[in-house]
């Protein structure tokens, strides 16, 4: 019996997720008195061994050209076969991209039970009870999972990274992989710019900002501080920005560490997306905005006076 954590990858480089991931299915093996191994698909140019250091054993890879870009459907087939290799009762996925579109796969596949969105390490006590977010992070549900094997997905920033001294075996699984029912053809990404979804650093504005016009406050302190950039649904709506950057209960979901919003009202739709982030930011004129509820940090002020001042105090920080 062990822990399995599945280790996300991109472009060869374990993501940070994954390592959030580890330290949770860790803590999981250490609670049920088994051990933490990963599994990582398709080619990883980091040193896998170094996996050691957030608590996992042993590192299990899957190679091949079929597995280097992600096939929800190819990997759950291939995660099912190597649950059963490894006898593992506890799955951990982070809840990201990847994990939204594997972990339900292979729970069906496996009737296995799977919460997704957890926030807490499971309650052993009496069965094995894992705490989740609810209604947009409005409420919680403590959801026992029956089944013999385990699936979790556990929300990004819900969990410490915890780092020990120790190293990784790493082996190939020899697994049959199948045949893909589809094909990628092209990947085209959006370049120069920071992925939202992975992002440390957000920046966001709101109608407050009057028009696409003004984004120069918005991608100007994005660029100096390395930051994504993304919009409320209404900003989107009307055109200033690309849907793609749109957060929120129709939008993206995210949590990184800094959410800065400028020039929102923190609708309670827009609040479900961005609710998750660790220290929220918020400039806005009017001092009455539901945003600065969910704030850690306010300004109350014109945004096209507040945020030039940030930025000249930013390059002047940065010595530019
Ligand atoms: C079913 C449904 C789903 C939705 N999903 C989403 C979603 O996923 N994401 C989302 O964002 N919205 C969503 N919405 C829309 C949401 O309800 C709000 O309408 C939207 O978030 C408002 O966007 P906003 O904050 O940019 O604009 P507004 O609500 O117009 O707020 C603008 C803010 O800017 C401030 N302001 C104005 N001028 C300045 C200035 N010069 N300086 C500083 N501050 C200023 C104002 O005080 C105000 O607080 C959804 C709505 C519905 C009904």
């Amino acid at each position: 019996m062990s822990v399995l954590i599945f280790l996300d990858q991109s472009e060869g480089h374990i993501k940070k997720n994954s390592f959030e991931a580890a330290s949770y299915g860790a803590k999981v093996a250490e609670l049920l008195g088994t051990s933490a191994e990963g599994i990582v698909f398709g080619k990883v140019n980091d040193d896998l061994t170094a996996m050691g250091a957030y608590g996992l054993k042993k590192i299990h890879t899957i190679s091949g050209e079929a597995v280097n870009e992600l096939d929800s459907q190819v990997f759950a087939n291939v995660l099912a076969q190597a649950i059963e290799i490894i006898a593992a009762k506890v799955v951990v996925f982070a809840n990201n991209l990847d994990g939204k579109s594997i972990a339900p796969r292979l729970s069906a596949k496996l009737k296995a039970g799977l919460v997704s969105g957890a926030v807490a390490l499971p309650d052993i006590s009496n069965g094995f009870v894992v705490k989740k977010n609810v209604f947009s992070g409005k409420a919680f549900a403590n959801v026992s999972i029956n089944t013999d094997v385990k699936i979790i997905s556990l929300n990004p920033n819900s969990y410490k990274i915890i780092t020990t001294d120790g190293t990784a075996e790493v082996a190939e699984l020899n697994i049959q992989i199948p045949g893909a029912k589809v094909k990628v053809t092209a990947v085209n990404k959006v370049s120069g710019e920071i992925p939202l979804a992975e992002a440390e650093l957000v920046i966001s504005g709101g109608r407050g900002l009057k028009g696409a016009d003004n984004w120069h406050l918005i991608t100007d302190l994005a660029k100096l501080l390395g930051a994504a950039t993304a919009c409320s649904r209404a900003v989107a709506d009307a055109g200033w920005r690309p849907h793609h950057e749109h957060v929120g209960q129709t939008g993206l979901a995210i949590a990184p560490n800094l959410y800065f919003a400028v020039g929102m009202s923190g609708a309670i739709q827009h609040l479900a997306g961005v609710n998750r982030s660790k220290v929220i930011v918020v400039v806005n004129k009017d001092s009455e905005a539901p945003f600065f509820k969910a704030a850690d940090y306010g300004i109350v002020g014109d945004a096209f006076e507040v945020m030039p001042k940030i930025i000249e105090a930013v390059k002047k920080l940065k010595g530019i």
